[in-house]
């Protein structure tokens, strides 16, 4: 607490923004090293200073990336951005949401109350990227019934434009990426068309515009070439709505655009959409949460940095980084008592997750008891006789009630059986048993999934999981057994940093190995 507007909160959910990573590469001069980062994040209020009347302990709350006096010049012309007391200050001039508490000045006026029973994850899209691409991008670029739009860049705030646009039912949105996951994503938004960066992209929105281009350009990448092309593809009398982040110059061709009646617009977020888009999210009109690919523990947000910066190879858009209750609280424990010598404590039961595939899929994930024989015997009915061939190594039809119980009565410290169940469904749709060597530096997994949920990215997902539990341990070492011939599992496990080699004892065996940096 530093002023009497301020509030202490506990944040539980926060994500990494592109501007996070920008700041890391010292584009951002006025976040000096040492800062706590991060401007997104919901929580719960710990404490308040004697001036705050909104808002009281125990209050669940929605953090704006904007902190806002409501008071000064700007604030009350909505300029929030611009603040004299506030404006963008979070995880940028004071330290910022991804962290257990995070100090908020003027919070009556910075933070908004999370109606009951709202999905926070998705309320976490609300603190910046939902309001930055409908302030930036659909408001200033007037998207209009029946108009033309084209999105140049299709990550998260290309596509918070994107779900937002559609509130005005636009004729057309064409989305331009050079990435065809994100285009794919974007057509699954709902966007008309999707170009890819080839060349042709200007060729292509001339003809399904009839030749005039498009009445909202919005830019949402932030390099010299993208500002460009949507000098190339915007009508007469239209708009160019920048939301991209500018490092450098680019270049403005007023020889060409001079007579055309277009309008350029820049803006900084000011969040004044944040009530109004918190209604649309409640009755739900859009649903953000879509962009969510990832979740990690607080534990882990080195993890997430990595897997946000390398979007491109892990297919990310945004990744939930939660800091709430057990989980965090058992990493923590469990990481005290390896500290101390001890084997890790972590109850089996904070290891129950919700996890998202990329291709949207939820699964609930949690360790395996010992009434569930019967059900994960009907699983491994379901799993192909090569894949049950290659489990256990050998042609069996049936699964023994033996191998059942050891997969059932595991002990949960050095070996676990997770079960994955679809959103749903009440049958199990993928197991993962991991066990670990007594010394708990070794673990080696096996994963299987039903044969009707293969390539929806449950695997890859489960693994994922995997890792983080083992990596929870202190397990150094994961190591995996893939028959030669599993070109999908191998390369799924590649992507996460697995390296294959030969297995000694059998040629058409692979031995996947990936060693766990603390956790
Ligand atoms: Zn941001
Ligand atoms: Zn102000």
């Amino acid at each position: 607490m530093q002023a009497p507007g301020d509030a202490i909160v506990r944040i539980t959910k926060t994500t990494i923004c592109g501007t996070d990573l920008h700041i890391l590469k010292g584009d951002v001069p006025t976040c000096e090293p040492g800062r706590i980062l991060g401007h997104e994040g919901v929580g719960i209020v710990e404490e308040v200073g004697t001036a705050v009347g909104a808002f009281k302990p125990g209050d669940h709350v929605l953090i704006s990336c904007i902190t806002s006096c409501a008071r000064c010049e700007y604030c009350r012309r909505g300029m929030y951005s611009h603040c004299t007391t506030g404006g963008w200050i979070l995880g940028n001039t004071i330290d910022g949401t991804q962290a257990e508490y995070v100090r908020i000045p003027h919070a009556d006026t910075s933070l908004y109350p999370i109606p009951q029973g709202a999905d926070e994850e998705a309320l976490v899209m609300l603190s910046d990227i939902l309001p930055t691409g409908f302030e930036c991008g659909v408001l200033n670029g007037k998207v209009q019934p029946g108009s033309t739009v084209a999105i140049v860049g299709a990550g998260p705030i290309g596509l918070a434009a994107l779900l937002t646009a559609q509130f005005y039912s636009p004729a057309i949105i064409a989305m331009v990426d050079l990435d065809d996951n994100r285009l794919a994503v974007a057509k699954r938004f709902g966007a008309t068309h999707a170009f890819k960066v080839d060349g042709s992209e200007v060729k292509r929105i001339m003809e399904i515009t009839g030749g005039k281009g498009v009445d909202a350009a919005i830019e949402a990448v932030g390099v010299p070439a993208t500002f460009e092309l949507c000098q190339q593809i915007v009508a007469p009398g239209g708009v160019i709505a920048n939301v991209g982040v500018h490092g450098v110059k680019a270049d403005l061709h007023l020889e060409r655009l001079w007579s055309h009646n277009i309008s350029i617009t820049t803006r900084l977020v000011d969040t004044v959409t944040t009530p109004m888009l918190l209604k649309t999210v409640q009755a739900n009109r859009i649903d953000p949460k879509k962009l969510i690919t990832h979740r990690f523990g607080l534990g882990q947000i080195l993890d997430a940095y990595d897997t946000f910066s390398r979007a491109a190879s892990t297919k990310a858009l945004k990744v939930i980084v939660e800091t709430d209750g057990e989980k965090a609280r058992a990493a923590q424990t469990d990481g005290e008592a390896r500290a101390a010598g001890r084997p890790g404590t972590t109850p089996a039961d904070d290891w129950s997750y919700d996890l998202v595939t990329r291709t949207g899929l939820v699964l609930h994930v949690r360790p395996v008891n010992s009434q569930d024989e019967a059900p994960l015997a009907e699983f491994f009915r379901g799993v192909t006789p090569e894949d049950l061939r290659f489990r256990f190594l050998g042609g069996i039809r049936e699964v023994s009630h033996d191998r059942l119980v050891a997969m059932t009565q595991v002990d949960h410290t050095s070996t676990e059986n997770f079960l994955a169940f679809a959103d749903g469904e009440k049958a199990i749709v993928a197991t993962a048993m991991v066990a670990c060597d007594p010394s708990l530096t070794m673990a080696e997994v096996a994963i299987s999934v039903r044969a009707d949920y293969k390539h929806k990215g449950v695997a890859w997902e489960l693994l994922r999981h995997v890792a983080r539990f083992a990596a929870a341990k202190g397990v150094e070492v994961l190591e995996s057994i893939e028959s030669r011939e599993n070109h999908e599992a191998i390369e799924l496990e590649r992507e996460q940093g697995f390296v294959a080699t030969a297995y000694e004892d059998d040629p058409t065996l692979v031995l996947i190995r990936k060693e766990l940096h603390g956790s």
